[in-house]
């Protein structure tokens, strides 16, 4: 199977640390130029730095999804730098911890900003960048959901939960307005990573013996579990794939 992203402008979106981080250099890795973005400028740079040491390309932006002013700077950007856009990898996310009774508005407004809104925006704003000036080769959007949104909801994680949800219906809407100007959008719906959003529950014994009870392959996801699936996502071999939405959580939530 082609993997290869040879020539690809690829942005990935909260990729300072986790996920994201693993993510773009596994893009880069293939071939592909990477806007690495996250909130916090050192992260992003980083990162970048990792890339050009490893061979990469990569450019540092640090841009707040949420925000239209900021994601309009991410991917004009990617298209300063190198004249084009192929690639767009939905994956900041924030998860503010509270039960509902006490969830402070502010909070539920700012995880919806972040993982939903963005999402929106993100699409909106690169979708038209592909569907104007990708004529011939299309373009490709993944959105990281969670299993929280689908089948699993996470206890004191409302917001989270429900912007999670959200993903899932605005990408498949997302892949059928899409389609015909030749942009793919598929969804990955991670179970749990060991990743820095997952430190603290890791810390906790309880809540560790839980998860490998109710994970059959015994373990939590390594990031690379993740970068790989959107890799294949990326690459010409899952050419037939749009509106899809793929669970990757070692068995986690298998009916
Ligand atoms: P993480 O370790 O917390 O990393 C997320 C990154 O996104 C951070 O560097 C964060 O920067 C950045 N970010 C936050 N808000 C942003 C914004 N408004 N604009 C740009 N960047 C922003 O999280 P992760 O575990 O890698 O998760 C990545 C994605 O996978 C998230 O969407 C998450 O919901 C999803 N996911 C993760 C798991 C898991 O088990 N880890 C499971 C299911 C789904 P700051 O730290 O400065 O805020």
């Amino acid at each position: 199977m082609n993997l290869s992203l040879d020539g690809k402008v690829a942005i990935v979106t909260g990729a300072g640390q986790g996920l994201g981080e693993t993510i773009a250099r596994t893009l880069a890795t293939a071939g592909a130029h990477v806007v690495v973005d996250d909130l916090n400028p050192d992260r992003a740079e980083r990162v970048a730095k990792k890339i050009l040491s490893a061979g990469g390309q990569a450019i540092a932006v640090a841009a707040d999804v949420s925000s239209k002013f900021q994601c309009v700077k991410l991917v004009e950007a990617a298209r300063i730098e190198w004249g084009r856009l192929d690639i767009l990898v939905n994956n900041a996310g924030i998860e503010p911890v509270s039960p509902i009774l006490k969830l402070d508005e502010w909070d539920w407004d700012r995880c919806i900003d972040v993982n939903l809104k963005g999402t929106f925006l993100m699409s909106q704003l690169c979708g038209r960048v592909m569907a104007e000036e990708n004529q011939e080769r299309g373009g490709i959007i993944v959105n990281i959901s969670s299993i929280a949104g689908v089948e699993s909801p996470l206890m004191h994680r409302a917001a989270y939960c429900a912007s999670k949800a959200g993903i899932v219906g605005f990408a498949r809407e997302c892949a059928r307005e899409f389609a015909p100007y030749g942009i793919r959008v598929n969804t990955i719906v991670p179970g749990v990573f060991e990743t820095p959003m997952t430190e603290n529950a890791r810390q906790n014994p309880e809540i560790m013996a839980r998860w490998k009870r109710e994970i059959p392959l015994d373990r939590l996801g390594y990031p690379q579990e993740i970068a790989d699936v959107v890799l294949f996502l990326c690459s010409p071999g899952s050419s037939y794939m749009t509106g899809s939405t793929i669970t990757v959580d070692g068995g986690k939530v298998m009916r």
